[in-house]
Formats: structure tokens, sequence, C-alpha cells
């Protein structure tokens, strides 16, 4: 078989990428991950895929391609696809977020993953914790200047900046030219030279064909244009105006937030409190030598909430939990030092401001994506009901993890390919108003369409 690629996500959609690269005998998926809107209209948090049909009930809607060799036996034990001998030899996964990997779970264990090495600490945190989508696989790491031979594949990762450490895009070299997948990236990150790393290497390979991201390619980008040093600028000036608490909503994983509000705590001399789930992936990242992150019990104490006895017993905690119970602080050591603490606190665990009961006129800083769809508009209205009836001011702070659309165009300009096919971006029509179009055909994929790696 000539190269080609079947785009069976991140079509028409912001994540959800599941891109199939076939060359000769040699059968790759770039990602395998579940969409941020994917089967909402079918599914919500009541009405969800049943276990016991394994694939069988997002087959119905396509929303996992219903193709033989890739899923494993449990996966396909009630659907009408019967299990065979896997016919993929690898899934390579651009980052560790769910819109990449999110259906890892569905494959069969017999598929190896390749992943970055950093992605390989993220994942162990996960799975120690509450578990990783790749869970059960073999995974292969690589690091930037690694080569990888998959059959006829020669797969060359080059690291990108986006918003978790250890994100990929990559250039594979086909039977026929190559080709470029970006990932998730930005260029105003604090790791920001790290794509145009990536946008050199691709260039000079010359591709017949870019599979890039759009994810902010949109004609009402909402998001605000700051950079992490922007974010941790704003982030300095409010803390240093507060004498009360502050409360703090990021995504543990998002190393370089972690790391822009350790240094704002740490100008100020405020005590950064984190959740157990980002203490253990900071814990599991200290192994890796690439990376700066705060030390837990040194740069950061972490928040024990209560469970089951409700007296902070080892015995109400996992495993996992437990070692971070010395340098742990309750709600009671938050009330008492309100002024001096900043207090790392996930939606769902909200409710632990009934037991800290802070002081009217502290601050509430949401340093996560600012809201994209009813959900999240509707979260934002929960969490603004909470804030009002503390006391608390409200401030968004937040850098994208994805580049906007300028960016997005400057990478195409970088890298010159012949052939443009957007994903992850729900308008990828608005490829065609770039400057350099003349330049390139723009390819928009349509779900399960193979479309041929070398131009036509
Ligand atoms: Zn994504
Ligand atoms: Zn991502």
């Amino acid at each position: 078989m000539r190269p080609r690629v079947t785009c069976f996500g991140g079509v028409g959609e912001i994540g959800g990428n599941k891109l199939l690269l076939e060359d000769k005998d040699t059968r790759v998926f770039l990602d395998f991950g579940s969409g941020f809107s994917d089967g909402a209209m079918y599914f919500n948090d009541v009405i969800k895929p049943r276990q016991v049909n394994g694939a069988g009930d997002l087959f119905e809607f396509g929303l996992l391609p219903e193709i033989p060799g890739v899923y494993s036996e449990k996966a396909l034990q009630n659907t009408s696809l019967r299990h065979s001998k896997p016919d993929v030899d690898a899934v390579v996964l651009s980052h560790f977020h769910w819109d990449h990997m999110g259906r890892i779970p569905y494959v069969d264990p017999e598929i190896p993953v390749y992943c970055g090495e950093t992605t390989t600490f993220l994942h162990q945190a996960y799975s120690e914790s509450t578990g990783s989508p790749l869970d059960g696989h073999e995974l292969r790491k690589f690091r930037t200047g690694d080569r990888l031979r998959v059959g006829a594949l020669e797969i060359v990762p080059v690291h990108v900046d986006h918003s978790i450490p250890g994100a990929y895009g990559f250039v594979v070299h086909t039977t026929e030219g190559a080709l470029v997948y970006t990932g998730d990236f930005r260029f105003h990150g604090p790791a920001g030279s790290m794509t145009a790393d990536f946008a050199r290497e691709a260039g000079r390979s010359r591709p017949a064909m870019l599979l890039t991201e759009g994810t902010r390619v949109s004609p009402d980008d909402s998001r605000r244009n700051m950079s992490e040093k922007s974010v941790l600028d704003e982030a300095l000036a409010l803390v240093k105006g507060q004498r009360k608490l502050i409360l703090s909503t990021f995504k543990g994983n998002d190393v370089d937030r972690i790391n822009t509000i350790a240094e704002a705590c740490r100008q100020t001399g405020r005590t950064l409190v984190v959740s157990m789930k980002a203490a253990i992936v900071l814990k599991k990242l200290e192994a890796d030598t690439g990376m700066k992150v705060p030390r837990v019990g040194k740069d950061a104490m972490v928040y024990v909430r209560r469970k089951r006895s409700g007296t902070v017993d080892d015995k109400d905690y996992w495993v996992w939990e437990r070692q971070f119970l010395d340098c742990g602080v309750t709600a009671r050591e938050v009330r008492e030092r309100q002024s001096e603490t900043f207090l790392h606190l996930d939606v769902w665990n909200f409710p632990e401001l009934i037991d800290i009961k802070p002081e009217r006129g502290g601050s509430y800083i949401h340093a996560a994506t600012e809201a994209f769809n009813e959900e999240g508009e509707q979260e934002e209205e929960v969490i603004r009901n909470w804030t009002d009836y503390l006391g608390f001011s409200y401030h968004q702070l937040h850098a994208s993890g994805h580049a906007p659309a300028s960016g997005v165009e400057r990478l195409v300009e970088m890298i010159g390919p012949k052939k443009v096919v957007p994903v992850h971006t729900e308008r990828p029509d608005l490829f065609g108003s770039f400057k350099g179009h003349s330049r390139w055909k723009l390819s928009i994929p349509e779900k399960g369409k193979p479309i041929p790696v070398a131009a036509a």
C-alpha cells in the first residue's frame, strides 16, 4: 500500500486525534484520544456507554473506528467485530493528554505505545494513583534526537512546547516523502524555542504533508493572549496585594503553571499547598533529570482532606497518599495561616472550604483554560457562586497550551509543506485564509477517508 493517512478523530473537532498512518504493510496510529465533545450528542455524565459492551456502544455512534486488529479481546467481547491478532504495529503518542490517549484502554495490550521519556513518569504518577490509559501496554520511550524504526517508517520525535511536559511533534519518513505531525503546540510558553526546533527539523525534511493542530484557528478565539511570564507577573501583583487566603485552580500536570505559582509564592513568602494528585506528579517528575519542578515537602506542601474516619488516620488513605501525610496541611492549619497560604484547590474539592471557613476578602485565581463550551460555562457559574458566597474576588489567569491562529500560520510557513491537513480544530476551512496558502494545498480531512501522503 502507498503511504496514506486516515483520520478517525480530530476531524472538525478539538481533540480526539486518532490518525492511522499506513505504508506498505506497516500501520501505526498517531495518538488515540477521546475528543472533548466526543459523543456529547448521545452521552453525558448521566447517560454513559455500557462497560459490558466494551467498545460496542462507541462503535454505534462512530466514536471509535470499527476496524479489525486494533482492539483488545475484552473491548470486543460483546460486539459484532471479532477479535483478531493485532494488525497495528504501534500507537505513537504525542503527549499525556486524554484527548490524545483517552481511547488507548480499548487498544489491544499487545500493541506497544511509543512515548516520550517524561510521559513515562507522568504515566507512573497516574498509574499509582487514579489509573493511566497506558496501563497494560509496553511503553517504548524516546527523546529528541532518537530515530525510531517501525516497519517501513522512520519516525523522528522532536520536542514542542505545550501545557504539559514531554510533548512531541513527529517527522515521519515514509516510502514516498516525509509527513509531519505537530501534536499540540505553542510558541509562547517557557520552552517556546522547542517548538521552533521542531519546525526547523520538520522544514528540513521538505514534507509532502503536514498534519497540524488548529485549536485556536477560529473566528472567535476568546482566549487571552497571555504568556506564562505574564501569568507570573499578574500572579505576583495579586499575591503581593493580598493579606488573606489565596485559592487557585490549575491542572496538577501543567508543570509550567505549577512552577509559575511556586515562583510567585517563593518571592512573596507564601506557602504553596498542592493537592495529593499534583504532589504525586511532582514526586515522579523529580526523577526526570531534564525537568525542574518544586520539591514536595520543601517548595510545596500537600493538602490533606479528611476521609473515611475523618480523623486523618493513616488507615484512611490509599498507600500512594500516605507518603504525603508527613508534609500534609489540614483544613484547620490552612484556617490558622490564611495570610501565609496559597492553596491549590481542584474544583471537585471546593467543599473543603466549608471546613476551612476562610475570612472574607481573599482571592480566587482560576489559572486554567477559560470556559470554551456549555459544560465549562456551567462550571464557571458554580465557582462564581462559591466565591461570591465566601466574599472572594475572582481572577482568570492563564496562558493557553495552544498557539493562536497567527502562531499556527507561522509554523506552516516555517515548515513549508506541499499539503496541509488541519486536525484538532473546529474550523479547518479557515486555514484557506492563511497568507501562504498559494504555496500549499489545503486538504480538509473527512472521518475515515484516506488521504495519500504524496501530492496527487
Ligand atoms: Zn489536544
Ligand atoms: Zn494537549
